[in-house]
């Protein structure tokens, strides 16, 4: 099973981030990928994986880019390039627009998602969209981006049928996480009327706990939640609904099979 986005590098996981991985690797998880927030998440995510090295049998996977809340004004472009440039780089993100916590940074917001559209398409690496109260210009803007080769997910899924069909049509996968498990979210009808085979799973750790761990801290291993939840809506075996999503997430991330 793929996490394929937990902020494990965060100061939350800094006191217990050993067991935190075993706890993973105990139900299954082989992969987990870090999307960044800022440029500080470098380094961050280095000495997660230099202080975890040999310790963990889970490959821990790196992104680059800025997190539509960090964005309040113009982006270094040739730095952000130089960081997606990197070999050990996966894929493009976060980034994406946030309406939620500020209307502020609008059109910044929207220069990056650009940015890193072109950053994607221009080095062949997946972008990872975070979306907040901003659906139609997200999809609006991967639309006039999509020449044929962008490729990417739609993080933390919480559209209508008609929005998750959209993005499905503009090339995106879907990202399903803690919240197809909260009562009354409705996001698990939705997720019903939707293409399993565009689905990959994530946590979004430290945020987002699926039930019953909800308002506590989320980890890598409550992917298993996502997953039997997953299994209960179309009616399938947890190993089953791995199957099809881990091989969504490798196809997508270009990760070994
Ligand atoms: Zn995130």
């Amino acid at each position: 099973m793929i996490d394929t986005h937990a902020h494990i590098y965060l100061p939350q996981f800094e006191d217990d981030g050993a067991e935190m991985l075993m706890r993973a690797e105990s139900v299954g998880i082989t992969d987990i990928l870090m999307p960044a927030i800022d440029f500080e998440s470098e380094k961050q995510m280095d000495s997660l994986i230099s202080e975890h090295a040999g310790q963990t049998t889970i490959k821990l996977h790196r992104m680059a880019g800025i997190h539509p809340c960090d964005v309040t004004g113009t982006i270094d472009e040739k730095r952000l390039l130089d960081w997606c440039s990197k070999p050990e780089i996966l894929a493009v993100g976060e980034t994406g627009l946030d309406y939620y916590w500020s209307t502020e940074h609008v059109s910044d917001q929207k220069k990056s998602l650009k940015l890193h559209c072109k950053i994607s398409k221009s080095l062949n690496k997946p972008i990872v969209l975070h979306n907040r109260d901003s659906t139609t210009d997200l999809l609006d803007i991967i639309e006039s981006e999509q020449n044929g080769t962008l490729r990417g997910v739609w993080h933390c899924f919480t559209g209508t049928i008609e929005e998750g069909k959209r993005a499905i049509d503009l090339g995106l996968q879907l990202g399903i996480g803690g919240v197809v498990t909260f009562k009354n979210g409705g996001v698990d009808k939705t997720v019903k009327q939707l293409d399993l085979n565009q689905f990959i799973l994530e946590t979004d750790a430290p945020y987002l706990a699926p039930t019953p761990h909800r308002g506590k801290r989320n980890e890598p291993m409550y992917t298993q939640l996502v997953g039997i939840k997953l299994s209960e809506i179309f009616d399938l075996t947890l190993s089953e609904i791995d199957i099809i999503t881990s091989s969504n997430a490798r196809k997508l991330f270009t990760l070994e099979f």
